[in-house]
């Protein structure tokens, strides 16, 4: 523990803490000595995590990096953050993030931009900047975050990590701030295959807190990856590839990695992807929908941001929240409540709804005769802090590799490969069937 709180103060210009834990991961750090004395010591012992601030820990603050919740206290403990004590892991803090984990480069958050430690001039990614820089810089061991749209994936990939979004509905949700209901999952961080299989085998499974968490049971993730298994039949998305937008380091990096691949054994098709142009407008039509429903809740009544001075109720709404909330935060309000409004919902927000099945069935029609489905993480690695962020559209279409798993649900994986020129990490994703977390992790396992 000492050894992270020391890499975390020499890494203070990154930004990727928004609060260090000092005394209650020094308390529990003394338990699970004690434990560990006596032989009692859970999975994680010892295991020091950062957590996303968009996770509740019990008394103590969490902020979604927004002003909304600059002082707002958690009252209980993510269901996640539970598992995680329960199996003596230590949380060393809470993590920089986009605001409301809404953004893809962790420019919108009240607490400032995170850096990205291969070059500082650069972002770490987003929303979960934080997560992904501070496992970079070995501020901690592991990082939980939340992929909504690639919040786990992207920045792990700009980071040279590995970032796990499991299946919806493998991970409970209880206890995370919501952005977009539907889509929300708790995904990990990490420096190795092996301590993503660890950290999902604990946090994964039913909860009575949560009802959209699959009662499947869970794997053994960790103790499994030895089994190399069969050769796989991997599906590399042609257009992903073959788009002119993608970064041509990456392309070469991930034809190598097909090649590597192919060594081993694994049979691998070129199959088309014609959806590739619906993906982002579908995404951020439902996201933006179920984003103006989840934030009505910050009304500077319950809890929240509130303005002191409002002449009645209707003010009091009002100005709170042109106070507490960010441009960006904002902006997607406004196109969430359009999207749902009576005159437009048939034209937007059911249309959408239209695409996501239509892009689901596409999926597992190709998940139905392929066991990995194989995409670049991004377009680009990791960019100029300032470069998009006057450019909303430009950072939306940057998602564009990353919403697909999560308009559809299924498990997705960004890998580190080789770095460019520049020293920049370059990645690639991997995705499987609806709750094939194991079969994801191990080729993962063996591929690295
Ligand atoms: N960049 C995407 C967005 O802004 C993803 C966010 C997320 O996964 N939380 O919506």
């Amino acid at each position: 523990l000492a050894y992270y709180f020391k890499q975390i103060e020499k890494h203070q210009h990154l930004n990727a803490f928004n609060e260090v834990f000092f005394d209650s991961a020094t308390r529990q750090a003394e338990i699970v000595q004690q434990k560990m004395d006596s032989g009692k010591a859970g999975k994680l012992a010892g295991m020091v995590i950062g957590i996303k601030d968009n996770i509740c820990y019990t008394n103590h603050k969490v902020t979604a990096s927004s002003k909304m919740l600059e002082s707002f206290v958690a009252p209980y403990s993510a269901t996640v953050v539970e598992k995680l004590l329960q199996e003596d892991a230590i949380i060393i803090g809470r993590l920089n993030c986009d605001e409301f984990a809404m953004g893809g480069s962790n420019e919108t958050s009240y607490y400032g931009v995170v850096r990205n430690a291969a070059d500082q001039s650069r972002v770490a990614g987003g929303s979960s900047g934080g997560s992904a820089a501070a496992v970079q810089a070995d501020m901690c061991l592991a990082a939980l975050g939340t992929d909504t749209g690639g919040s786990v994936r992207q920045p792990a990939a700009f980071c040279g990590c590995i970032g796990l979004k499991p299946t919806y509905g493998r991970i409970s949700r209880y206890g995370v701030i919501a952005y977009a209901s539907s889509f929300d999952q708790i995904g990990t961080i990490t420096s190795s295959v092996t301590d993503a299989a660890l950290l999902l085998e604990v946090l994964s499974g039913a909860d009575h807190y949560d009802s959209t968490v699959s009662t499947q049971p869970v794997p053994a993730y960790q103790s499994s990856l030895n089994q190399s298994g069969n050769p796989k039949k991997i599906a590399v998305l042609k257009e992903t590839i073959d788009n002119p937008a993608l970064d041509n380091d990456i392309r070469n990096a991930i034809e190598y990695a097909i090649e590597k691949l192919r060594e081993q054994g694994h049979q691998i098709t070129y199959v088309s992807f014609d959806l590739l142009d619906y993906l982002v407008p579908a995404y951020y039509v439902l996201t933006t929908a179920e984003a103006s429903s989840n934030l009505s809740r910050y009304s500077g009544v319950h809890f929240g941001h509130r303005n002191t001075d409002a002449k009645n109720l209707t003010d009091l709404y009002k100005t709170s929240r042109a106070e507490g909330f960010g441009e960006e935060v904002k902006r997607r309000i406004m196109l969430g409540t359009f999207v749902l409004s009576a005159g437009y919902y048939d034209a937007y927000y059911q249309k959408a709804q239209k695409v996501r099945k239509l892009i689901k069935n596409k999926i597992e029609e190709l998940l139905n005769t392929h066991d990995i489905l194989l995409s670049p993480v991004t377009p680009t690695p990791a960019f100029k802090i300032g470069e998009n962020i006057k450019d909303p559209l430009q950072m939306y279409m940057a998602d564009v590799y990353t919403v697909l798993a999560s308009l559809t649900g299924v498990p997705a994986i960004a890998l580190p490969l080789t770095s460019n020129a520049q020293g920049l990490p370059l990645s690639v994703q991997l995705m499987a069937k609806h709750f094939n977390e194991q079969e994801l992790l191990n080729l993962s396992y063996q591929f690295l």
